[in-house]
């Protein structure tokens, strides 16, 4: 893996690799062991649309690794205002530093930023295009909460709820999870915001059956994982889903009465509270079904396994690991009623 722009290059057997290196980081991630891997090495950060999840958790990856970080957010304060191409931007900051974490509101941006340079490059999002990064770790955290639950990931129901049209984490994950097998998926979006129709068609030539729905309060039978997502309002051109009301709100009593006692919920977040967003509610926040936080936490092992494998430093991190020094929470929340659940395979 030279860089990683999309999880297209990925099988099975890859994310599995992948997900050995991060189950290596977990204790690293979890503040329990220091790692110097890729002490020396500095990080590019270069976000040039909204982030925070992605971009701190980059960071905090990469110094977990024992490396350090340099960072540029938004257009205005980068050269790019200056009109430089991202060729340029791309092949001097590579002068600096030994990888770079891009995100660029536009689809294919941050694979020129690839061509540009010999270092490896990582997708922070592109626009509508993909987060491969984050499709990686929710396929890693449905691995977690199925091993919890006594589940396989062959088989099982997927419902993918709200913007599938611009969301860029359920084009990457609905690709990943079509890696297992004889998946069913139900793909809930308002009018106008569906799954564009070629990720639908991929996904069906392998053999995984796709029912299409734009009514949220339905039963949804055996369902495993429910995921939801933000409509992502700043990539609108145009688009005024009328479907989008509050019936379209993720809340507890969709969950009771149209889920199941086991489904996993998860949102790449962030979700959206401002009133009348119909984004997921907060009525869920005690419900150890809600997985959210125990998926964003595992940005940091998954992201360190990103670093390590592109790197070539993935054995640094079997190897015995000094303890930390300083007190650290034996929960990181409050509510948190399983955030150290052991991982394991998907397929185990
Ligand atoms: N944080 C995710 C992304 O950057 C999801 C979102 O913004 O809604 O794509």
């Amino acid at each position: 893996m030279a860089h990683l722009l999309s999880v297209d290059p990925f099988d099975r057997h890859a994310v599995e690799r992948l997900f050995a290196v991060a189950r290596g980081a977990e204790p690293v991630a979890r503040r329990r062991k220091v790692c110097r891997a890729l002490e020396g090495a500095v990080l590019g950060n270069l976000f040039f649309e909204a982030s925070t999840r992605t971009r701190i958790s980059f960071a905090a990856a990469f110094c977990r690794l024992g490396g350090s970080v340099c960072d540029t957010t938004g257009f205005t304060f980068s050269s790019m205002a200056k009109g430089e191409s991202i060729q340029d931007t791309s092949r001097v900051i590579s002068g600096y530093v030994d990888a770079l974490v891009v995100r660029h509101p536009e689809r294919g941006a941050v694979a020129q930023f690839a061509q540009a340079t010999n270092i490896p490059v990582v997708n922070g999002g592109d626009g509508p295009g993909e987060h491969p990064s984050q499709a990686l770790l929710d396929l890693y955290t449905i691995g977690n909460e199925f091993a919890r639950l006594g589940k396989r990931l062959d088989g099982a129901h997927v419902a993918l709820i709200g913007d599938l049209k611009h969301g860029r984490t359920v084009h990457s994950l609905i690709k990943l999870l079509s890696l297992y097998r004889g998946l069913r998926f139900t793909l809930i979006a308002p009018a106008g915001l569906e799954m564009p129709a070629e990720l639908c068609e991929a996904v069906g030539a392998r053999d995984h059956h796709i029912e299409t729905r734009q009514v949220l309060r339905q039963p949804l039978k055996d369902l495993d994982v429910a995921y939801a997502t933000r409509i992502q309002r700043e990539r609108f051109t145009g688009e005024q889903p009328e479907g989008y009301t509050a019936d379209f709100r993720v809340d507890k009593a969709f969950l009771d009465e149209c889920c199941g006692e086991t489904t996993v919920l998860m949102h790449p977040l962030p979700r959206d509270s401002t009133a009348g967003a119909n984004d997921l509610s907060t009525d869920l926040d005690a419900d150890p079904r809600l997985a959210i936080f125990r998926q964003s936490d595992s940005g940091v092992a998954v992201r360190m396994a990103i670093f390590a494998t592109l790197l070539g430093a993935e054995r640094q991190l079997q190897g015995p690991l000094r303890d930390v020094t300083w007190r650290t929470p034996s929960a990181i929340g409050p509510n948190d009623a399983c955030s150290d659940m052991p991982s394991a395979s998907i397929g185990a």
